[in-house]
């Protein structure tokens, strides 16, 4: 009987370990506990991810620990267009390439160069409490959306990678945020992430979606920008960050569709632990933002208020 158990171990950890063998072709993952391809391990193989600069950050909402700047506006070029999509599962995200790269282009927003979007890919968590890459005040979204750009005076990705330069990718963020309903805004998303979670389909290509249509249902009126670096390994401090402070909206039965993996030996958790900020410069670009300070419309009441009560101490007492 004990010898019959130790046989059915010893199978079972050899299938295990075929199986990594065999699907896991990267050379890290997102499991805590494998000590030898996990976060911890990352900075062992990649030297850059045990760099100062790099990305996700804690965000914090405190004024006294940002920068403040008036936000400059959009020009998303395209965006607003059912573009062709190569969709893969790669099993730490589902990645968007798009086909026809150079058609899409994001300027404006401060970022002080033009970019070119190459692909947008998900984080997310094994529940709603955790997932999102970046936090805000220690928080966490169940999701976080990351559109991927090289900044356009590089030809290729290579050269983009080789320059080293910290602008030459730009990443903008997105949070996504519970709601009681689905959000049909995300339709043409969540299909395309169910048509690759069939065990014998991972990639799909010439899907159709217009990214406007969950996109511009977030504010783009206020956002973080910092410094940082790719969030996978190689962790290259290359990348402008802008996360975006409003979420998009996103059903729990959405989320599960998005979730949902067939294999789970790859973890559950996608999405890299947050990062020291260090001596960076965090800023915070809002429309609301005036040289003296922020002003929210809950603020500019009270200031109203006391400024009624001033006056009616005035007209009482002189
Ligand atoms: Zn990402």
């Amino acid at each position: 009987m004990m010898h019959k158990n130790f046989l059915l171990f010893t199978l079972a950890a050899l299938a295990v370990t075929l199986c990594f063998a065999d699907d896991d072709s990267e050379p890290w993952n997102y499991v805590i506990a494998d000590k030898s391809k996990g976060p911890d391990s990352w900075s062992t193989h990649f030297e850059e991810c045990g760099g100062s600069k790099n990305s996700p950050i804690d965000l914090p909402t405190s004024k006294d620990e940002l920068y403040g700047e008036k936000a400059v506006g959009w020009d998303m070029h395209k965006w607003n267009k059912f573009n062709d999509w190569t969709v893969l599962n790669n099993h730490y995200t589902v990645k968007f390439s798009l086909e026809n790269e150079g058609i899409m282009t994001t300027k404006g927003g401060a970022l002080g160069a033009n970019y070119e979007v190459l692909q947008f890919h998900l984080h997310w968590g094994a529940n709603n409490r955790k997932g999102s890459e970046h936090l805000v005040d220690g928080k966490s979204y169940p999701m976080e959306l990351h559109f991927v750009h090289k900044n356009e005076k590089f030809t290729t990705v290579q050269d983009a990678v080789s320059s080293g330069d910290s602008d030459a990718f730009a990443a903008l963020g997105f949070f996504f945020e519970l709601q009681e309903e689905d959000n049909p805004d995300l339709d043409d998303l969540v299909e395309a992430v169910k048509a690759v979670r069939n065990e014998t389909n991972y990639q799909e290509s010439g899907v159709k979606v217009n990214v406007s249509e969950f996109v511009s249902s977030a504010s783009r009126s206020s956002y973080y920008r910092y410094f940082g670096g790719l969030t996978t390994p190689g962790c290259q401090e290359i990348v402008l960050w802008t996360v975006f402070t409003e979420p998009i909206g996103i059903s729990a039965d959405q989320m599960e569709i998005i979730r949902t993996q067939d294999d789970n030996s790859y973890g559950v958790d996608f999405f890299r632990e947050v990062q020291l900020l260090g001596s960076r410069p965090l800023t915070l670009y809002d429309t609301n933002y005036s040289p003296e300070g922020y002003l929210n419309s809950a603020e500019t009441f009270q200031i109203f208020n006391f400024l009624t009560f001033i006056s009616l101490l005035i007209t009482r007492f002189f």
